[in-house]
């Protein structure tokens, strides 16, 4: 197994520290779809992947594995549509990634679409070493899977759920989109029983949002889709967040509800700004300096400048200084309800000054945004239920709190 050292990540126990976040990750961007979803706006291509896209994976692996610390205790393929890639190719990247260094037991996820899943593949990916999968449900209504453009229906996505947990895949996501015009109180309910009953042990739940000059725009406009309603929104999700919550899924972050063990490692390390690898075209990838600043880099989006030269493509590299990097981190970390931040341990991490960010986190404790950690002795502190409806204007605070201090 490789060894490289950078930067001052946590120490190393076999990928995965004590708290159970990865101390690096790998995550692999797999940009192709075979249609646009009408309110998507993420840059991807509508095609069949390419032939010699995970040896192109493996190029760029080659040439910047020593920007991490290994081994690496998650591996996440999103997109885009990783389940559009063929089995083959995924297991090809998956052992790529291996021999270079992934940590005992490491997390190894994958987002599917559910009309790409069938009791083959579902082998396949498990053979491969996949431990987790995150399907792209959005409903089990298909009425709100017309309305989103959706390729697959409500047959299809428990057809899915099904044949990744006859694998043996132990960890069963489901992605569900809140807030479509027309949803009901009872629609949101038998989605969560539809779920809860089909043994799904994860949930990413997000509100429709209109994005600008997606064909769901031009869609409402010339009356061929309902409106979308703001405040009927926000009902809507408070309404998911309670219904999950009585069914067993604890919300360990703003949009992630889980049932215990079935949190998603990968999300973690985000959120407790631990250092990535992103490999693929778009790809982000962030790791931590000597010194405690950290460095961005945000590899070209253009897959065919991408597959020319995977290993030197184009990059826009951005350095945060030290103590912007902990304001970045406390934003991040205040997302994970269930552990929080450490503000002091963090800004010894970064080699930066904490008290910065104490008037900012003390404006968001007053207006109930922010509250403590109730079992660390007062040391950690997260997002309340309420901040977690406003994380967005939290994290505008603590990004904004420069030279405050008490
Ligand atoms: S499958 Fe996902 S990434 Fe692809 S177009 Fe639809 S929403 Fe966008």
């Amino acid at each position: 197994m490789t060894s490289y050292k950078l930067g001052t990540a946590p120490a190393v126990t076999r990928g995965v520290s004590a708290d159970d976040v990865p101390t690096s990750g790998v995550y692999v961007h797999v940009p192709y779809c075979r249609r646009r979803c009408p309110y998507c706006d993420f840059s991807i291509e509508i095609r069949r992947a390419d032939e010699g896209f995970a040896a192109a994976v493996g190029a760029e692996l080659a040439a910047r594995a020593g920007e991490l610390s290994w081994p690496a205790g998650s591996l996440s393929f999103g997109g885009g549509t990783p389940s559009a890639l063929p089995p083959p190719a995924l297991a090809e990247l998956i052992e790529q990634v291996r021999a270079v260094g992934l940590a005992p037991g490491a997390e190894i996820s994958l987002e599917a679409n559910p009309e790409d899943v069938d009791a083959e593949v579902a082998q396949a990916w498990r053979a491969a070493g996949v431990t987790r999968v995150s399907l792209g449900v959005q409903s089990f209504d298909d009425e709100v899977l017309a309305y989103l453009g959706r390729a697959h229906r409500a047959a299809q996505a428990r057809a899915a759920v099904a044949a990744v947990r006859a694998a043996g895949i132990g960890l069963v996501g489901v992605d569900l989109i809140v807030g479509v015009p027309g949803e009901s109180a009872g629609r949101l309910a038998k989605d969560v029983d539809e779920l809860a009953a089909l043994g799904v042990g994860h949930v990413s739940a997000y509100l429709l949002t209109l994005e600008p000059h997606t064909p769901l725009v031009r869609l409402i406009a010339r009356g061929a889709r309902r409106p979308i309603d703001e405040e009927t929104q926000a009902d809507a999700y408070q309404a998911m967040q309670a219904l999950l919550v009585e069914r067993g899924f604890a919300q360990y972050e703003v949009s992630s509800f889980s049932r215990a063990g079935h949190e998603s490692r990968h999300n973690r390390l985000y959120w407790a700004h631990r250092p990535y690898l992103g490999l693929g075209p778009g790809a982000h990838s962030m790791r931590v300096l000597e010194g405690g600043a950290v460095l961005r880099r945000h590899t070209t989006a253009s897959l065919s400048d991408w597959l020319a030269a995977p290993g030197a493509a184009a990059h826009d590299d951005e350095t945060l200084a030290p103590q912007h990097a902990l304001r970045e981190a406390v934003a991040f970390g205040l997302r994970d309800l269930a552990r929080g931040v450490d503000l002091d341990a963090l800004a010894a991490q970064r080699h930066a000054d904490p008290s910065e960010l104490l008037p900012a986190l003390e404006r968001a404790r007053a207006r109930g945004d922010v509250v403590d950690v109730l079992d660390d002795g007062g040391r950690r502190r997260r997002l309340s239920a309420q901040g977690a409806r406003f994380a967005d204007r939290v994290a505008r605070d603590v990004l904004a709190a420069r030279g405050e201090r008490e």
